[in-house]
């Protein structure tokens, strides 16, 4: 079954397991207690269980499949700090402009089986800015912070959040992987050489590594062009 331990929960975890989701197989006897505190989580630390996005008790008996998040008391957040602001989840619709905002640098979450229930649970214990096209989800009392978007289109859906929450985005940091939100780090050419195609090999020095899902990255024809897309849209 998959795992993941939300915010602060990671301190407990070995280091490959921090901030993302990951497979560990539960005996059928076991609980999710006796689980948690397997993997190094003691039971005091949990405030929230979720298992297939439901609310469960500390004692439910987990099958295999299941996807079982795990929340801490509610971090308090000041809506006024502007790396709290700064920091996304994006609801299932809006999947591309996740990507576009990872693109721009900006740490945003997204999964599409998330329902609304486990979304603000975790923008609360995140302390996350819930992004979402369903203003019923922001009338939710666990919702801190969000943005209902108007527009259909990705691009416009970016140029809105960063002019609702003044994202600095032709000043903003690396981009983060598009698939899973980890920070790509720097590799040598000569670590990645066996995995690239002939053509990037002889045009390219500069490579990354994503941590969270292991593609490698390069300032290629497709980066140049969403560079200039999230700069045109800072412009606006
Ligand atoms: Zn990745």
């Amino acid at each position: 079954m998959e795992f993941r331990f939300y915010a602060e929960l990671g301190d407990f975890l070995a280091p490959p397991r921090r901030g993302r989701a990951f497979e560990h197989a539960v005996a059928p006897h076991e609980s999710a207690k006796h689980a948690i505190e397997a993997l190094g989580v003691p039971h005091t630390e949990v405030a929230l269980l979720l298992v297939n996005g439901q609310p469960a008790p500390l004692e439910t008996r987990l099958r295999p499949g299941d996807r079982v998040a795990v929340l801490p008391a509610l971090r308090r957040l000041d809506p006024a700090a502007p790396d709290a602001a700064w920091r996304f989840i994006a609801d299932a619709h809006l999947g591309r402009l996740a990507r576009w905002l990872r693109f721009a640098g900006f740490d945003t979450l997204w999964h599409n089986a998330w329902d609304d229930a486990e979304l603000v649970a975790i923008a609360a214990a995140e302390g996350r800015t819930v992004l979402t096209r369903d203003r019923a989800l922001l009338m939710r009392r666990e919702v801190v912070k969000g943005a209902c978007l108007r527009d259909d289109d990705p691009l416009a859906q970016l140029a809105d959040v960063a002019r609702r929450f003044s994202l600095p985005l032709r000043e903003a940091g690396p981009s983060r992987c598009l698939e899973c939100n980890a920070v790509p780090v720097p590799v040598a050419k000569a670590e990645v050489e066996a995995q690239l195609l002939p053509r990037t090999r002889a045009a390219f020095d500069a490579f990354w590594r994503c941590p969270g899902c292991a593609r490698v990255f390069w300032h290629g024809s497709h980066w140049r062009r969403m560079r200039e897309a999230v700069g045109a849209v800072a412009l606006d």
